[in-house]
């Protein structure tokens, strides 16, 4: 089997974690897991790890970030954002539903318990909640650049007594107007 990366017959098997088998290459240290062993050893695991904060940061180096080729089908492979704000992409056959890994990449996600959801990174609610967080992200950092941290508190404090209070209609009206005590 040829390394997506490599581009040589280096990918030699190799038992990932118990009962999961895969490929590996020797030469770059990527990982190739195809589906059905996924989808296997998902299945016998059963539970789904809740995630958890990694000691280490994920090194956006580690990305190769040519296009590759399937080494079991030969097809181009699609790149999927894993994290939100992290240069973080995972490679998909979309004809045979196989992944891989570059180097370091699977023990980043084992890290964050993160391994037993790989399938649902390649989905659309995944992706959908990765660019909903990402916007969040990159508003919650333009409000605290426009209004300072002080204004941005106090606002969100404001906005947080507001958000299901009895009055807020005539609360709002009166925090608006020009003058609250002028018809
Ligand atoms: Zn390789
Ligand atoms: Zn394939």
């Amino acid at each position: 089997m040829k390394c997506p990366v490599c581009k040589i017959d280096s990918l030699g098997s190799i038992t990932l974690v118990e009962d999961l088998p895969a490929n590996h290459c020797a030469n770059c240290g990527g990982v190739w897991i195809s589906s059905n062993a996924y989808i296997a050893w998902r299945k016998a695991k059963g539970e789904d790890l809740p995630q958890k904060q990694a000691g280490s940061n994920i090194d956006p180096n580690w990305n190769v970030n040519e296009l590759k080729l399937c080494p079991e089908s030969g097809h181009i492979m699609a790149r999927y954002k894993v994290l939100p704000d992290t240069e973080f992409y995972l490679d998909r056959c979309g004809h045979c539903n196989g992944i891989w890994f570059d180097k370091n990449e699977w023990d980043a996600l084992v890290e964050r318990n993160l391994h037993d959801n790989v399938n649902e990174f390649f989905t659309r609610p995944w992706q959908d909640n990765l660019h909903m967080a990402e916007t969040r992200n990159h508003l919650e950092k333009f409000y605290l650049e426009k209004l300072g941290a002080e204004d941005y508190e106090r606002i969100q404090r404001v906005r947080e007594w507001l958000e299901d209070h009895p009055k807020r209609g005539m609360l709002t009206a009166f925090l608006q107007a020009d003058d609250p005590y002028a018809i």
